[in-house]
């Protein structure tokens, strides 16, 4: 039996991974869970798994939970209760999927309390990759991926000798727009937008998808992770998604990681893993299937993606700003208040705006953040 905490269990992954806890009652325990200010969600989620622990960003809407709520759970309020919560020793495992910046902290904390993380949260290691690798292998400590990309790409890798890796195949399904012209990409509308053909996931992340930024974070995601340069990694759009990332190795032999698309399955094995337990999840129908396919990025259709390559060459801070500069676009996106191509434009002048630090501390990070947002902010007006 695992004793896990879900840190944002009110969101798309939160939510799936306690979809998987309900399949194997005996294997997990929840300890802890959290949220921003959903506290509809997580009264429902605290009185079926009844976590020792639940912890409530938002001041107001803690105190709303807690007035609610007669069970014995102790609620936190404020970020001084995801300190708590990844701290707590009898905590074995942590899956970190509060979206955004907002896992930073969170998640060097859990490193320093020498927890090992299931990470599905993509933006923490964009922003400060050199740094968190670093404090994940001093401690000997492993992060898990729950991402599909680097969950495969882990899976290919493991018990392989990194000098035996050639290239890392980097697969994405093109998002909704892989076949849209010009003028629908000028018009795209948030509800076009959200629509996406694969993956059913929060609001932040299924824009990143669309303007394929979600690809140029995962290409951050990988060189962090596994300490491979730009050079190794290809992108390759496979709009079937059944390949969620392949490995060559250096005799000209591939690995491949396929399955269903569903998050449920990568979750599970972050949350299990070294173990891998039956799933009763659906599998992949080949006969139905019968091709896949392939194609190259297009990076003029889609210049978030160029920019995610130019920061991860730049590397210093520009991730960091990068990131930055695209959550606050996504959100003046979502709010009606930028057009879906003046996401990239923004993005740029902010990179372009920005004086490079080649090798930051964590202050200089934090401050990188804070510059971009308020760039960002400026340009948008
Ligand atoms: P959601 O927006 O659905 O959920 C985010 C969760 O984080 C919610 O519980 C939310 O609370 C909480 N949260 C938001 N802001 C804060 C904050 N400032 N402090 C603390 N908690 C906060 O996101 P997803 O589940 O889609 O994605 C989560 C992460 O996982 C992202 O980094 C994403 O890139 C990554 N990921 C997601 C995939 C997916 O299929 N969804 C696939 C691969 C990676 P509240 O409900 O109150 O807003
Ligand atoms: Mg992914």
């Amino acid at each position: 039996m695992k004793n896990i905490t879900i840190l944002g269990s009110t969101g798309s992954i939160g939510q799936n991974a306690l979809e998987v806890v309900r399949h194997f009652p005996s294997e997990f325990h929840v300890v802890g869970l959290s949220t921003n200010s959903n506290v509809d969600i997580l009264e429902r989620q605290i009185k079926e798994f009844k976590p020792l622990f639940a912890a409530v960003i938002d001041l107001k809407a803690a105190k709303k939970l807690e007035s609610r709520l007669s069970c014995k759970t102790k609620i936190f309020a404020g970020n001084e209760g995801l300190n708590f919560l990844v701290s707590e020793k009898k905590v074995d495992r942590i899956l970190l999927a509060i979206s955004g910046s907002a896992a930073l902290m969170p998640l060097l904390k859990a490193l320093d309390c020498d927890k090992q993380v299931a990470l599905a949260n993509k933006e923490a290691l964009v922003m400060a990759g050199p740094l968190i690798a670093q404090r994940a292998k001093n401690r000997f400590k492993r992060i898990i991926p729950v991402d599909s990309e680097t969950c495969a790409i882990w899976q290919c890798l493991e018990g392989k000798n990194k000098d035996d890796l050639k290239n890392i195949y980097l697969t994405g399904s093109g998002g909704p727009f892989r076949n849209a012209s010009k003028r629908q990409l000028k018009d795209a509308s948030v509800s076009k937008v959200l629509k996406h053909p694969k993956w059913k996931m929060g609001k932040k992340i299924t824009v990143d998808s669309a303007t394929l930024m979600n690809k140029g974070l995962e290409l951050l995601e990988v060189m962090f992770l596994f300490g491979v340069s730009l050079e190794k990694i290809k992108i390759l759009i496979h709009p079937e998604s059944v390949i969620h990332s392949m490995v060559e190795f250096i005799d000209g032999t591939y690995l491949a990681q396929l399955s269903a698309t569903d998050m449920r399955l990568p979750i599970q094995y972050a949350l299990s893993y070294p173990e891998k337990l039956p799933s009763s999840f659906l599998g992949i129908d080949f006969y139905k299937l019968k091709e896949l396919h392939f194609e190259r990025p297009d990076f003029k259709k889609f210049p978030c993606l160029e920019l995610a390559v130019q920061a991860a060459s730049s590397l210093g801070t520009m991730p960091c700003v990068l990131n930055a500069a695209n959550e606050v676009c996504v959100a003046a996106f979502l709010k009606n208040r930028l057009e879906f191509l003046a996401i990239a434009k923004v993005i740029r002048m902010t990179l372009d705006a920005h004086r490079n630090i080649t090798k930051p501390d964590l202050g200089d990070i934090l401050e990188a953040d804070i510059w971009a947002r308020e760039k960002a902010r400026r340009i948008i007006g």
